[in-house]
């Protein structure tokens, strides 16, 4: 299941480089190319779907995978304490419509979601 005209499908194709720091054979974590911490990686479930919510409806056990390998980076790059945020929908600033959690660590984190 891959969208031709999606970024990620492209990432998780090796068509477009990233900076890949852990993989299973369901889901791929990658560096976000503009962080917003010192640990700041992408997970995306290998197949598409277009946001965490499609996700859990369609494959819980896939969004339970992604979580994990989440929470394994977080653990490898830092000391395993992270924040995951998915966001869901263009106005909560979701701008790549393949779901991905965004696993932030390596600093005590604000809370600041304006
Ligand atoms: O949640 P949102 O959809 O806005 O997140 C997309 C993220 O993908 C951004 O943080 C952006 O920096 C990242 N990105 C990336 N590599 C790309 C394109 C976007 O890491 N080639």
């Amino acid at each position: 299941m891959t969208d031709t005209d999606c970024l990620f499908c492209k990432i998780v194709a090796g068509e477009i480089p990233a900076d890949v720091v852990a993989s299973t054979d369901r889901a791929l974590a990658f560096r976000d190319i503009d962080p917003k911490a010192p640990v700041h990686v992408l997970v995306v479930p290998r197949e598409h779907h277009r946001d965490v919510a499609a996700l859990a409806a369609s494959d819980p056990q896939l969004l339970a995978d992604v979580v994990a390998l989440g929470q394994q980076v977080a653990s490898d790059l830092d000391e395993g304490e992270f924040r995951l945020i998915f966001n869901t929908g263009a106005r909560s600033g979701q701008s790549v419509f393949h779901t991905h959690g965004h696993v932030l660590a390596g600093t005590r984190l604000g809370w600041t979601p304006a």
